[in-house]
């Protein structure tokens, strides 16, 4: 840290992505990246004319993606916020709906950004502790005295609230955004999206990270009531107008365009999900009901530190979290089949089952 460092960020922690060795070839299930090529379409479209075209600046409004969005869920281009990845969006949302001197309550065990955002812009945050069995408790969420940011699914447990939970949220907080981040919503999840039309208060969050195989472009969309969408694109305009380049765009616009073979490829990951599950359970292992692109994994009598260590030993990587609550487990991302069969070999192994 230098001397010049403000005061308001020494303490701060920032978020610690899943490592991205480079020392040698993973099996790489630590960061619920999607382990299928972006479709013909999107690589097709990033073409050396393109390429070519980088001079340019990219379009501000994204009118093309935001239409393109606008189609596949039945709303319109003013009702669709896009920028450089969800968590750009998730940032945008803490400034703009909480801010310096306001309030957040999100679940204590879920996405680490947030907590990280809020001490960022000196917002006060509860961290609400999730329940025994990890669910949230929606109890604590309908006290309409603060934003909220609920993961839905939430990571990296996986569970999920139904969506009449979430208009529970949303009814008793009529004067609070309630920010539902639909990450890993297209793992067979049920979408709050369409709530949009009828409560104002809501702002859906998804990403092109994970169902979209986009990670490396990043890319999010947030769906809104217009007006919220106007104070998201007033903050991007104060901060970095053209936040997503010219390539992404292309590949954004057409991923949307090809949208049967992502939704396909999902449909493989959640049936690769559920064999995984069902071997895990068959071994031994505790695993939550997930509906994300990963799995929540732990063995009775050996910690999950140690089950890291010796993955990550035999080339596979996978999340492990130090929080006291959730330190026996790991996240292991959905990867194809025969990553699965490799992994369940290895960790079968390691835990002698
Ligand atoms: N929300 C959740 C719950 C996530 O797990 C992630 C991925 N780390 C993100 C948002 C951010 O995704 P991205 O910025 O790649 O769109």
């Amino acid at each position: 840290m230098s001397r010049f460092l403000h005061e308001r960020y020494r303490s701060m922690e920032a978020y610690t992505p899943g490592e991205q060795p480079q020392d040698m070839e993973y099996i790489k299930l630590n960061t619920n990246e999607s382990p299928y090529q972006p479709s013909p379409e999107v690589i097709a479209a990033v073409s050396h004319e393109e390429v070519e075209k980088l001079r340019l600046y990219p379009d501000p409004e994204c009118k093309e993606l935001r239409d393109a969005l606008a189609n596949r869920f039945g709303a319109k281009r003013e009702n669709i916020f896009v920028s450089n990845g969800s968590d750009d969006i998730l940032n945008f949302a803490f400034m703009a709906f909480a801010g310096l001197g306001g309030s957040v309550t999100f679940p204590e065990i879920s996405y680490g950004f947030y907590q990280v955002f809020a001490e960022l812009h000196g917002i006060n945050f509860r961290a609400v502790p999730l329940k025994q069995d990890f669910s949230i408790d929606i109890a604590e969420y309908t006290k309409n005295d603060s934003m909220v940011v609920i993961a839905n699914p939430n990571a990296p447990t996986g569970l999920m609230l139904s969506k009449d939970e979430v208009e529970t949220i949303l009814k008793s907080n009529p004067d609070h955004v309630v920010l539902i981040d639909e990450a890993y919503i297209d793992f067979g999840g049920t979408s709050c999206a369409s709530l949009v039309e009828r409560y104002d208060n809501l702002l859906v969050v998804q990403t092109f990270s994970k169902s979209r195989s986009l990670a490396g472009g990043r890319l999010g969309f947030a769906i809104a009531n217009s007006e919220m969408i106007k104070d998201l694109e007033k903050i991007k305009y104060s901060t970095n107008p053209y936040s997503i380049n010219r390539l992404t765009l292309l590949a954004g616009t057409a991923a949307i365009a090809s949208d049967g073979y992502f939704m396909d490829k999902c449909k493989e990951i959640v049936e690769t999900r559920e064999y995984t599950k069902e071997e895990l359970k068959k071994s031994g292992f505790t695993v939550t009901d997930s509906f994300a692109n990963f799995l929540f994994v732990k063995k009775d009598g050996i910690s999950g530190e140690e089950v890291y260590r010796k993955l990550r030993e035999n080339g596979i990587l996978v999340r492990h979290f130090t929080k006291e609550s959730i330190c026996d487990y790991n996240r292991v991302t959905v990867g194809t089949r025969e990553q699965m069969e490799t992994f369940l070999q290895v960790i079968r192994k390691i835990c002698e089952v």
